[in-house]
């Protein structure tokens, strides 16, 4: 069946695995008995924090003080449809003072009290970070630009599109804060060493700079991004990362503040700059 003609359902899955990617992000590998799994890469799934009875109590008081029915969250797979099981990645958000709206409510859970052998109703797949079918005749390289979680759905895409057809090369631009944040490191570097001549990666690391020559640091500026980008006739691009949300949106507005700029708003002004045309950028936001 097209995925893309699936009906979103619902599924119970079981955890069969959790695997600790770095300190703050947790990958829970799916079980889902013998459903058949019509997603694409790029493709997210939802889960409902009102399943959990640990987070009853939470729940009822976060839905009183925002006046408003707390809605599923996303999280985009992390597995692709060639691989036996369903996995999503999540990073754990913290609370912090003076900062954080309120109190994050379900990635604590899933990213550090979830075990093997739980079993959570999951909702899904949907989503339109996806690859166009035409892209792959279309375009020489699919530049993927992403930042801290934002790596999930390209890993999917990439790994999917290496394995699965012949032509396309993918360069991948990640953002991290320190070394020990990148996701999937490993992982990359052997999609890196089987596919030499169609897949490179190049980290960047916002908070450190050191003598490791596998990083480069700093954000990913205007600069980097020609410099991946020679040809922006030919290239189509994912970008996924954080962005500002409608609520710090709406608080800004509210107070006359100025935004800082976010990832996703830096790096689409950057792509801009460099002639990358809207129609070929497909961009998610996490925040
Ligand atoms: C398409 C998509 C894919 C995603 N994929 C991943 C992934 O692969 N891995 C990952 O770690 N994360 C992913 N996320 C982020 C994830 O959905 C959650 O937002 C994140 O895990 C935090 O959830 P939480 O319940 O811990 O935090 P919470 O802060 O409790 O919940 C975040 C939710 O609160 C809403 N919110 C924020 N501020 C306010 C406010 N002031 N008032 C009311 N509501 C507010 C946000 O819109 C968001 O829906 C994805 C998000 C999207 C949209």
């Amino acid at each position: 069946m097209d995925p893309s003609s699936q009906k979103i359902k619902e599924l119970e899955v079981m955890v069969a695995e959790v695997i600790e990617e770095t300190p703050e992000t947790t990958t829970l590998v799916l079980f889902t008995g013998n459903d058949t799994l019509n997603y694409k890469p790029g493709h997210f799934l939802t889960i409902s924090p009102h399943q959990f009875p640990g987070l009853q109590r939470w729940v009822s008081y976060l839905e009183d003080i925002k006046g408003k029915k707390e809605p599923g969250r996303a999280y985009s797979l992390a597995s692709s449809p060639d691989e036996k099981y369903l996995a999503i990645t999540v990073k754990e958000e913290r609370y912090i003072s003076n900062n954080t709206p309120y109190p994050p409510l379900l990635s604590p859970i899933l990213a550090k009290r979830t075990r093997a052998g739980s079993r959570m109703v999951i909702t899904g797949f949907t989503g339109p970070y996806t690859m166009p079918d035409e892209w792959q005749t279309k375009f020489e390289e699919i530049v993927h630009v992403c930042a801290g979680s934002g790596i999930v759905p390209s890993f999917s895409i990439i790994k999917h599109d290496l394995r699965m057809n012949e032509s396309l090369k993918h360069t991948l631009v990640y953002s991290s804060k320190v070394a020990e944040d990148v996701i999937f490191f490993n992982q990359l570097a052997e999609l890196e060493r089987i596919f030499p001549d169609r897949f490179r990666v190049i980290n960047t690391l916002t908070r450190e700079s050191g003598a490791d020559k596998r990083f480069r640091s700093g954000r990913i500026t205007r600069e980097l991004l020609s410099e991946v980008i020679t040809n922006p006739e030919n290239t189509a691009v994912f970008a996924c990362g954080p962005d500002h949300n409608i609520w710090q949106k709406r608080a800004a507005k509210e107070s006359g503040a100025t935004l800082p700029p976010s990832f996703l708003g830096s790096v689409l002004t950057g792509l801009d700059e460099i002639g990358v045309d809207k129609k070929r950028i497909k961009k998610e936001s996490y925040g």
